[in-house]
């Protein structure tokens, strides 16, 4: 990848020429959607959506949507928004402190959008490149105080009704080294789930499916990752879309943040990279289907990144940090499919739960 750091505008120019048309859009969208998938990618600003365009060999997926806005972060507590306050937004709806796992400023358990559309029969599914218990995924199924409290946010998963589950995070469900010594594993089979934790499975179970393989967070694209994101999206796609009654299907590129926090330039594109090869099998299914809207949003900027010219090159990109953390930025979000016109403009991260839910209320 690095040579490509010095990619030019030119190679730019051809690129934007090649993109992805999309006609069959336009006349879904005044239908309504039945499915929802929500992709998340954690720390995604617009400097790391750009950088798809610079280092990415075809065409970014983000190219294909035509709804575009953005997302004002800021948590109850801060300015700077973390991963679990902004999860706890888009699924809650309410706006909370940094560290809080879909509870409220009252650490009062708030119902999350999976909580209120399992009693209507609707599939859900979650996937990460991280834990599962990590933030993001956590703050669709469980209620906890601190985000840290990873043992007691995976006793919620026998008991969350979540159809397809996967990602990293076995330490948390094994035995023999939870404190509790609760055998979490053994608890998702009572309840019904088929659970994996070597391979990722060719095919969609009959069962509820949870799939856990790596012990924390899953391995990093540079470390040979693979195409765990994109294939795991297809069979949870597979799966959720045999329900009449709809699915939700929350798919997070989690490291995407990782990158941004230890400033590697690399590592962070190559997990965006992986995300937008996601994206492309979640529009890729929605364009078959007809009745799914396919939203792509981040929780947060990380690392204050951007495309800097290489000094006095304007030829040559520079890609910069300038935080350890988290930023303020406001970040893009992208919506393409049936009910997609709803979600340009500029609002805040809890409208988007609003706006989600308005669609499964229709139902
Ligand atoms: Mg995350
Ligand atoms: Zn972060």
């Amino acid at each position: 990848m690095k040579d490509r750091f010095k990619i030019t505008l030119g190679i730019l120019a051809v690129s934007i020429t090649l993109g992805c048309g999309s006609s069959k859009v336009n006349s879904q969208a005044s239908k309504k959607p039945k499915n929802i998938i929500l992709l998340i990618g954690d720390g995604m600003g617009l400097s790391q959506v750009s950088a798809s365009y610079f280092y990415k060999d075809t065409t970014p997926n983000f190219e294909r949507f035509n709804t575009i806005g953005l997302i004002k972060t800021s948590a109850a507590d801060a300015l700077v928004c973390d991963s679990a306050a902004s999860a706890t937004a888009y699924a809650t709806g309410v706006t909370t402190y940094n560290g809080a796992i879909a509870v409220d400023m009252q650490k009062q358990p708030v119902a999350t959008i999976i909580e209120k559309i399992t009693p209507k029969n609707i599939s859900t599914g979650i996937i990460s490149t991280s834990s599962i218990v990590h933030a993001t995924p956590a703050s669709f199924y469980a209620h906890e105080s601190s985000r840290k409290s990873y043992d007691e946010i995976a006793s919620y998963l026998p008991n969350s009704n979540i159809d397809f589950i996967a990602g990293g995070g076995k330490q948390f469900l094994d035995k023999n080294k939870r404190e509790d010594k609760r055998d979490i594993f053994q608890e998702l089979i009572d309840k019904g789930y088929s659970v994996e934790t070597k391979n990722l499975p060719k095919v969609a179970s009959e069962k509820k499916q949870a799939i856990f393989l790596a012990d924390d967070g899953m391995l990093k694209m540079l470390e040979g990752r693979g195409d765990f994101l994109p294939s795991a999206t297809k069979i949870a796609l597979e799966k959720l879309s045999k329900n009449e009654n709809g699915f939700f299907l929350m798919v997070e590129g989690a490291q995407i943040d990782w990158g941004g926090h230890s400033n590697e330039a690399e590592y962070l594109i190559s997990e965006l990279i992986d995300f937008d090869n996601t994206i492309g099998v979640a529009l890729d299914f929605a364009a078959n289907n007809g009745e799914t809207l396919v939203i792509v949003t981040a929780d947060h900027e990380t690392g204050g990144f951007t495309l800097a010219a290489d000094g006095g090159n304007y030829n040559k990109i520079k890609p910069m940090f300038s935080t350890g953390g988290h930023s303020a930025t406001m970040i893009p979000i992208f919506a393409e499919g049936p009910g997609q016109e709803d979600f340009g403009g500029i609002y805040k991260n809890t409208t988007l739960f609003q706006k989600m839910m308005n669609i499964f209320n229709k139902k």
